[in-house]
């Protein structure tokens, strides 16, 4: 029978998007390319527990989290003492893979069809609307025609190049517009972590963030989580490897494991990959065809998280196609516009501001981005919003402060409070976006945006 829809790619995105409309009384067909057995992404996530409740997701078990909730996060950089503690944010620090099954599950006792070790090759079209995939299936090649197609096979695959023409998504990138991480969990000797946590040089029970790593570039993190009850330690890396001369995360994670820990005995998890962060496409829908998760970049320029802003995508774009397929209507871009509008005026206008911060902070230099945290001057108020996924701006009068305290690093500063204050022009552009779909109105819209991040240097 054809499907109402078929989803590519079983991520959390895709799933979330299969529970949704399975739900709602779709009929769901999900291709995923790797096998049951050995699939769902290998690192862990942290993710902020607001969107769980407003879009009803399924809250993990305790089983799937390497961590309590509360943990404190504490963002440092070389030689600083202390650094900025942002306290107590709660947290899921979620073993994705774990999840990702038992999402599977959900997905089946809701009805929805999974095949797994097949991998989308391309899809069907009449020259104006998508009408279905074509799959390769044990080396067999097979058409898969269904009322709609949703897009959710993460970043970079190739699928994604297969896109018909007439399908208006902007994927241009930048290289460096990506992030490489890796995140793993070892398990440790607790005697000589016990030791260093006494003699003042590991802090445990929190998230330890370095910013600036030396020798790994301005947009570069170093993470650690000790918890000397488990004796394990969560260790995370990401930077831009792709500028000559600069450490990978793989270089990162094995230095300050072997080289400043040396008490790690075991992998347990982890894993890692290329995360895009640019603002996400400002178009997400047309005839036929609706895309989300990493495949549209929904990471957080700010900080590459991609898995809640993949769930909450998946669940706006779940609500708006079953409310056209179970309404008899043709899914055409406008019959789907309201996820584009749901999705641009909440995450989407927060991640374009976001994408300013981020360009701003690559032009800084690592001993510019350690100076903000030695100086200070980074607002625990701003990493809070980072990480609840809200809008930031530097507003004139704090814009003031950070001059007077900032004396000593003012090169760095000028850029960040000259363009920081404008973040808000382009979040609320975003939040201004067409209520309905009329081509017209949108390319003025999306010529406004670019004009914008032109003025902002950022296009
Ligand atoms: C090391 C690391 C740490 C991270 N930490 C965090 C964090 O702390 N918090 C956070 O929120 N985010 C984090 N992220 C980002 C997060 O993992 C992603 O944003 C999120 O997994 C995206 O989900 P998705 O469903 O869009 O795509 P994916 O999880 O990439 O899923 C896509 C699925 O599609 C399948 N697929 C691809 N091509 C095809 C095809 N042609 N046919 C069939 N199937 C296909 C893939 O096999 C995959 O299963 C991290 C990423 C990395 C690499």
């Amino acid at each position: 029978m054809k499907p109402d829809v078929v989803i590519i790619g079983a991520g959390t995105g895709g799933l979330i998007a299969a529970l949704k409309m399975a739900r709602e009384g779709l009929d769901v067909l999900v291709m995923e390319k790797s096998s049951e057995d050995h699939y769902g992404n290998t690192w862990m996530n942290d993710l902020d527990l607001h969107p769980f409740e407003k879009y009803d997701l399924p809250k993990p078990l305790p089983e799937e989290l390497a961590f309590p909730i509360d943990r404190n996060i504490r963002a440092n950089a070389n030689g600083v003492e202390g650094g900025v503690i942002i306290g107590n944010i709660p947290n899921y620090a979620l073993k994705m893979s774990l999840y990702q099954k038992r999402l599977v599950s959900l997905c089946r006792e809701a009805g929805v069809q999974f095949v797994f070790n097949s991998r989308a090759t391309g899809f069907l079209e009449d020259g104006k609307a998508v009408t279905g995939i074509l799959v390769e299936d044990g080396g067999v090649s097979k058409d898969i025609p269904a009322r709609m197609v949703v897009v959710a096979c993460g970043a970079f695959a190739p699928i994604l190049k297969k896109i018909p023409e007439f399908c208006d998504f902007d994927f241009h990138f930048r290289p460096d517009d990506a992030v490489h991480a890796i995140q793993e969990l070892w398990k440790i000797n607790p005697g000589p972590a016990r030791e260093m946590v006494s003699q003042g040089s590991l802090t445990p029970n929190e998230m330890v963030f370095f910013m600036g790593v030396p020798g790994a570039g301005p947009f570069s993190t170093f993470m650690y989580q000790l918890d000397l009850d488990q004796e394990v330690v969560a260790l995370l890396a990401g930077c831009k490897p792709q500028n000559p001369g600069v450490l990978s995360p793989r270089e990162l994670i094995d230095d300050f494991k072997d080289n400043s820990l040396g008490f790690c005995t075991e992998k347990i998890y982890g894993g890692g990959r290329a995360i895009p962060m640019r603002q996400s496409l400002d178009n997400l829908v047309d005839n036929g065809i609706a895309i989300l998760g990493d495949a549209a970049f929904m990471a957080s320029p700010a900080n590459g998280s991609g898995t809640t802003p993949s769930m909450v995508a998946g669940a706006q774009c779940a609500w708006t196609v079953a409310k056209v397929l179970n309404a008899g209507l043709k899914p055409t871009r406008k019959a789907l516009w309201g996820y584009n509008v749901a999705f641009q005026t909440g995450l989407g206008a927060t991640f374009a501001g976001y994408y300013v911060a981020h360009r701003i902070f690559t032009t800084f230099s690592e001993q510019e981005v350690q100076n903000l945290i030695r100086h200070k001057l980074i607002d625990p108020r701003q990493f809070k919003n980072v990480h609840d996924a809200k809008p930031f701006g530097v507003d004139p009068l704090q814009g003031l402060g950070l001059f007077m305290k900032a004396l000593p690093v003012m090169g760095a500063l000028i850029g960040f409070v000259k363009h920081g204050a404008k973040i808000p022009i382009i979040t609320r552009h975003y939040r201004n976006f067409p209520g309905e779909y009329d081509p017209e109105t949108f390319t003025l819209w999306r010529q406004r945006t670019n004009k914008i991040l032109k003025r902002l240097d950022v296009s």
